[in-house]
């Protein structure tokens, strides 16, 4: 789960994380009020939950209370890679005379958390990785011994080696930096983050250190914790995808695929998927209606699937083992009685009372197969 900046500054300076002043809000008028207490100048920020906001033009300087209005206006106006901006936050604008980069995340490949530094900060981190891995300073921490000193000391001493600064200079910012670290990393422990970073973070004209970007993703397994689960925007969800999770489904829509999906269980609906990639069709969607069986859930897959404008045929691929067969027909039944399905639906139902099931579903149009790889050519021809 991504959160906004303003509540991953908000954590950062809980745990002793320098950061800027800085408040929120949500109207131009509120804006140049926030302004006039911080001084000018202020950078005014858009607050979305998507990376490059200041390429994209929603992080702007204002050097008066009218600019301040002008410019919070504009951004509020502004949709940045499709997301609204419904909250700004202005802090006051540093003067920056270094942008580094920190950041800790989970590395998959070595199963262990990966803290990481680079010199050149302030754009997009992904990019420099990609292009000149070795501008970035990376350790991998056991999680029995936690972050130590030598650690730290490896990841900030190659960021301050500019020799026009004087040596006790560099000294006093790689112990400073050391902290920061050190606080991101227990901030990303205590938080059950999945990505902690700053960047930039910044050195100041007067030669401190200071986060200038907050970012943070929380682990959606972590999400049993209230104070967590409260940090999410439900506006900056995707509404279909909020209304699955309601509906206790587990969806992720996919861009330009005609082939629907129903299925339980997750690794069954990622096998599906292959699947239909495998035979040369496109998935529209990963769904699971999960492990319990109850008709309801059916019927909210279905409504789900049928927002899904590119969809042409529906697959409902189903293993019996907890899963009722039946219950999943009555769902089914009760789907094409209430809702108006323009789409041929393919029905592959194996497992715990697929007899029973059939007989619910006598009278209807379905397509059924008897295997999964058959009801999988059947739906790609039928999308065709
Ligand atoms: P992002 O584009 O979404 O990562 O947003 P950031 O908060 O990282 O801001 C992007 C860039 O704007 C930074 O790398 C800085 O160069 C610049 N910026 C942000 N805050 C300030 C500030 O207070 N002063 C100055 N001079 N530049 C800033
Ligand atoms: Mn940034």
């Amino acid at each position: 789960m991504k959160i906004h900046e303003y509540q991953a500054r908000e954590i950062f300076s809980s745990y002793g994380i320098p950061v800027p002043e800085a408040k929120i809000c949500t109207t131009p008028q509120k804006a140049k009020e926030i302004s006039n207490l911080i001084g000018y100048p202020v950078v005014i920020k858009a607050q979305v939950q998507v990376g490059g906001r200041g390429k994209a033009g929603g992080i702007k300087i204002a050097k008066s209370p009218d600019e301040a209005m002008k410019i919070a206006n504009d951004i509020f106006s502004m949709r940045i890679k499709d997301f609204p901006v419904e909250i700004i936050m202005v802090t006051e604008a540093i003067n920056i005379k270094t942008e580094l980069y920190v950041g800790v995340i989970i590395d998959r490949s070595s199963k262990r958390i990966a803290v990481m530094t680079s010199a050149a900060g302030g754009i997009e981190i992904e990019e420099v990785a990609q292009k000149t891995p070795e501008k970035i300073n990376k350790i991998m921490i056991d999680p029995l011994s936690g972050i130590r000193s030598y650690h730290l000391h490896k990841l900030t001493t190659p960021l301050f080696t500019d020799n026009r600064t004087p040596i006790t200079d560099n000294r006093k910012l790689c112990s400073e930096c050391d902290n920061i670290i050190n606080k991101l990393y227990h901030a990303f422990i205590e938080n059950d983050c999945s990505l902690a970073e700053i960047n930039p973070l910044v050195v100041t004209d007067k030669g401190k250190l200071l986060a200038c970007d907050s970012k943070i993703n929380i682990d959606d397994n972590a999400l049993f914790r209230k104070e967590l689960a409260g940090l999410r925007d439900t506006k900056a969800d995707d509404p279909i995808e909020k209304e699955a999770r309601e509906s206790g489904l587990s969806y992720v829509s996919l861009k330009n695929g005609d082939v629907g999906c129903i299925v339980n269980g997750a690794g069954l609906a990622m096998t599906t998927m292959d699947l239909i990639k495998l035979y040369g069709g496109e998935p529209a969607n990963f769904l699971d209606v999960g492990g319990s069986s109850s008709p309801d859930k059916v019927v909210s897959a279905m409504k789900i699937i049928l927002t899904n404008k590119n969809v042409k045929s529906i697959l409902i691929n189903i293993f019996g083992g907890i899963t009722r067969c039946d219950d999943i027909a009555v769902g089914l039944l009760e789907s094409i009685r209430t809702m108006e399905i323009p789409h041929p639906i393919v029905v592959r139902l194996s497992g715990t009372n697929q007899e029973k099931a059939k007989e619910i579903l006598a009278k209807t149009e379905l397509h059924f197969v008897s295997s999964f790889t058959e009801g999988v050519k059947k739906a790609i021809e039928l999308a065709k």
